[in-house]
């Protein structure tokens, strides 16, 4: 029997995600769970790597270096799902989309639309709340390159669907960073019953489509390109374009 460094049995180890994710019965529950994944040994020595060495200016802070949960309103009516934790972002801070330029952009446009209490986001401890938004990833451990192999996509998927599972029907607007969150989006909510039209949707910032949840109640789905600095920085995907996609959310959700 294959055995992993910390004595649990490898094949337990790559199953954690499915079974203790739909073993949570509680938002809270999912997120203390998760924190304990080890299902990817790649990324698991990737994150604990990242967080050890550090980058120099971050070099007196203590990096998270775990999984990282979702963030946000835990009765969201707009859910946001990007690709994975940044290195020395939420890997450093422990919180979806913090901490580097990526969440610079995207909190202050969420400040801007009216769902987040102030503009920016430093640390896990900066009084940041969101409301009526939830942002998370269909990856949880930052992926060496920013890119997980479709083995890992899968294998962490399970988090992402008992998430939305647990939010429930109070989810009226999805909205997907990027073609890699909409693709990966799109296959969980299949996976989960909800009715997906075909062929499926095709990605594009400012797409729009109207999905049905296992219940028959419509949940929009909107597409947004990636707030990553190669799109930001190329004007790509500007603070308009941005705010733009937040604000139809907004008006969808009521
Ligand atoms: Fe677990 Fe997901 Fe991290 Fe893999 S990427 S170790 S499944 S949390």
């Amino acid at each position: 029997m294959a055995v992993s460094r910390d004595g649990v049995d490898q094949a337990e180890t790559l199953s954690y995600p499915a079974t203790a994710a739909a073993a949570a019965v509680s938002l809270d529950q999912l997120d203390t769970r998760l924190t304990d994944c080890h299902a990817c040994p790649r990324l698991v020595a990737w994150r604990e790597q990242v967080a050890a060495e550090k980058r120099a200016a971050f070099r007196d802070q203590e990096y998270w270096g775990r999984p990282v949960p979702g963030f946000g309103d835990p009765a969201a009516r707009i859910v946001i799902v990007g690709l994975a934790p940044a290195a020395h972002g939420a890997n450093r801070t422990g919180r979806m989309f913090t901490g580097d330029r990526s969440g610079d952009f995207l909190y202050a446009s969420l400040h801007r639309v009216g769902l987040a209490n102030q503009p920016t986001s430093v640390s896990a401890d900066d009084g940041l709340e969101l409301r009526g938004v939830r942002v998370t990833a269909p990856v949880r451990c930052a992926p060496p390159a920013n890119q997980p192999t479709p083995a890992e996509r899968q294998r962490c998927a399970p988090w992402l669907a008992r998430e939305l599972q647990l939010l429930g029907p109070s989810v009226r607007v999805l909205i997907t960073l990027g073609g890699f969150g909409w693709q990966s989006l799109l296959g969980t909510l299949g996976g989960l019953g909800w009715q997906v039209p075909r062929p499926r949707p095709v990605f594009g910032h400012g797409a729009e489509a109207t999905l049905l949840d296992p219940d028959g109640r419509e949940v929009a789905l909107l597409g947004c390109f990636h707030v990553s600095q190669q799109n930001t920085f190329t004007g790509r995907l500007t603070p308009p374009m941005l705010d733009d996609v937040l604000g139809r959310a907004v008006q969808l959700a009521g």
